[in-house]
């Protein structure tokens, strides 16, 4: 552990320079060009790595590419274990300009940098920790990098679950909860648009002969609100709302778009169906709820404990004790969880911030992070 820990020390100019150049190529879902550039900079480090079989890029329509680095395969390992992370990020282009690479102390500050761009050259460079420090690794490992995951991976699902199918264990590099925790539990999520069409009249001549899409739409928001059962973990929230022509115009029209998340796939079910059940208050209004669940909980089973105390005994010889969390994000650890294989996800590099302007890591949690995930895919 601590050569795994010293290499990676040793290397941290290296693992920064590749985090700085994918930082600085910005890579909001949605953003074909921007995917390629981060996945051709992953791929071009991938290929300087000696232990590294293949490296596979996928094209997403109207996202870019998804990217599969696979290593260590040889006839006597037919078991496979994935390091699963994503490229893309919630920081539309030009943020970069606005808030620069950015070194404070301890603290690197970058869009997207903790969720997670420097996880990508971490997983990297565990593959060439286990080489360097002349480990023998048990299994064949699978990074696979997602370019969709931030918008719920409509094209990403597919291939993670093909891929998990495969997967002795799974490994997620999203950012840790505070204090470094890994992520053993994390809600469902489902996505919704509710649309209401009413009817437009002139707000001052004839106001009474209108329906009001946008007061349609206000009563909605308070019924779906009251969804909300914090004993069960489920939450419902109406986070963005559009409605209305002009000031003078009784609207015609207005939708939002509906959060919903969850800790049982039972309670998530049953809230699902209400949601897209909702009818009027104004019996001339129309409504129209579309979208669903789109990613199942992450339970805490015995084989998401198995990994984590294996982890955890891993840390231990690192001085660090690997505490868990349960947390109301999804990732695309909620397929893999969904399928029973065993997953541990949250094993990013330490920061805060994550889709916010304080976006940064601590750079000297890099060597124990690192160090872990080297020592995770040797033992696995
Ligand atoms: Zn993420």
């Amino acid at each position: 552990m601590l050569a795994l820990r010293q290499h990676f020390a040793a290397r941290q100019h290296e693992v920064l320079a590749l985090t700085c150049a994918l930082v600085e190529a910005e890579s909001p879902s949605g953003d074909p060009e921007g995917s390629a550039e981060v996945v051709s900079l992953i791929a071009k480090a991938a290929s300087g790595i000696s232990g590294v079989n293949s490296v596979e890029r996928f094209a997403n329509e109207n996202f870019g590419e998804h990217l599969a680095v696979r290593a260590f395969a040889n006839e006597g390992n037919s078991r496979s274990i994935m390091i699963l992370g994503h490229t893309d990020t919630v920081h539309p282009r030009g943020t970069i300009k606005e808030r620069p690479w950015r070194t404070a102390g301890n603290r690197i500050y970058g869009p997207g940098i903790f969720d997670m761009k420097v996880n990508c050259a971490v997983a990297l460079e565990a593959l060439r920790a286990c080489e360097a420090v002349g480990l023998q690794t048990r299994s064949a490992v699978t990074i696979l990098l997602t370019c969709d995951e931030e918008t719920g991976s409509p094209g990403g699902r597919p291939l993670v679950e093909a891929e998990a199918k495969k997967s002795r264990a799974v490994l997620v590099l999203e950012p840790p909860a505070s204090g470094g925790r890994a992520k053993t539990a994390r809600k469902g999520t489902g996505m919704f648009t509710i649309e209401v069409q009413g009817r437009a009249a002139h707000a001052g001549l004839d106001p009474e002969k209108g329906v009001s899409a946008v007061l349609e739409l206000a009563m909605q928001t308070v019924r779906l609100h009251e969804l909300n059962d914090p004993q069960a973990g489920t939450t419902v929230t109406v986070n963005v709302v559009h409605g209305g022509t002009h000031s003078n115009v009784i609207p015609a029209e207005a939708h939002a778009e509906i959060d919903l998340r969850f800790t049982s796939a039972d309670e998530g079910a049953k809230t699902e169906r209400r949601i897209l059940t909702v009818a009027p208050f104004n019996p001339e209004a129309t409504i129209n709820v579309h979208g669903g669940i789109n990613r199942p909980p992450l339970e805490r089973n015995q084989s998401v404990k198995s990994l984590y105390a294996h982890a955890r005994a891993l840390a231990s010889l690192l001085d660090f004790d690997l505490g868990e969390a349960s947390v109301g994000g999804a990732s695309d650890g909620n397929f893999v969880g969904a399928l029973g294989v065993p997953v541990l996800d949250g094993l990013g590099v330490q920061g805060d911030g994550a889709h916010a302007a304080h976006e940064h890591i601590l750079c000297d949690d890099i060597p124990t992070r690192g160090a872990l995930l080297a020592a995770l895919i040797a033992t696995l």
